[in-house]
């Protein structure tokens, strides 16, 4: 478990470390706002924010990409993250969870032992090393819970076929989710989204 931060001290990570707190810069005190989640060495987090969040923080004004039009005078703040920017949490989420998912997809119907091993291996290493430090943590909780513990070799275990890892990682998905308070996937679904395409053939 992580050493506790400041703004969490006197509450649960999950509730306060989002509200943001006061940060110490030079022995001047900043305020950070609401929604900004700072590392483990008290500096903001950039992959654990969203980039709302970050350019609020930052207050910067983004101009529009260049076009021959003239000027507005009135430059509209970016909303969503320029492309070509270091991600913040939504769009590392999004890509990991294209990465996890199309794993889980393309895992062997039945998968041999060793296969089994490897995976367990990445997914141990992965919550550990994920760059958003709070989802990392949370994360690893949930894969310690005897109910998701990925024990290869198992009879009727999370990693013997495509088909179970599949169901185990749309549970971890949809528990991230609920705690973002955004609806669940429907799992039964799962192979239609990250392996064959939608029924209706649309991704053909
Ligand atoms: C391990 C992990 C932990 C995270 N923890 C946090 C956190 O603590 N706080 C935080 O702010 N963000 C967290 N994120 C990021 C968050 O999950 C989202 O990726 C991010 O908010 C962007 O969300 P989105 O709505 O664009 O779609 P995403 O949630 O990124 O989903 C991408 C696509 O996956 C599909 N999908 C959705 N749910 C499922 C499912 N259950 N199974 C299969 N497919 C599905 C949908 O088609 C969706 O469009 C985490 C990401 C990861 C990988």
């Amino acid at each position: 478990m992580a050493e506790k931060l400041p703004v969490q001290a006197d509450e649960t990570r999950n509730e306060t470390v989002r509200r943001g707190g006061v940060g110490g810069d030079n022995g001047r005190k900043k305020a950070i706002p609401k929604g900004v989640v700072l590392d483990k060495d008290g500096k903001p987090c950039r992959s654990c924010t969203s980039f709302r969040d970050w350019a609020e923080m930052t207050r910067k004004e983004i101009s529009p990409p260049r076009s021959k039009e003239p000027p507005s005078t009135t430059p509209a703040a970016a909303t969503s993250l320029p492309p070509d920017c270091p991600p913040d949490v939504e769009t590392l989420g999004r890509s990991t969870w294209t990465l996890l998912h199309t794993i889980a997809a393309t895992y062997p119907a039945t998968a041999p032992p060793e296969k089994q091993a490897e995976v367990k291996t990445f997914m141990n290493i992965f919550s550990r090393i994920y760059p958003c430090w709070v989802c990392a943590e949370d994360f690893q909780h949930w894969i310690e819970r005897p109910e998701n513990r990925l024990v290869p070799g198992q009879e009727g275990g999370h990693l013997g076929g495509r088909a179970s890892f599949g169901q185990w990682m749309c549970r971890a998905h949809n528990e991230v989710n609920r705690k973002l308070g955004k609806n669940e996937f429907d799992c039964r679904r799962y192979e239609e989204r990250w392996r064959t395409g939608w029924a209706d053939g649309r991704c053909d």
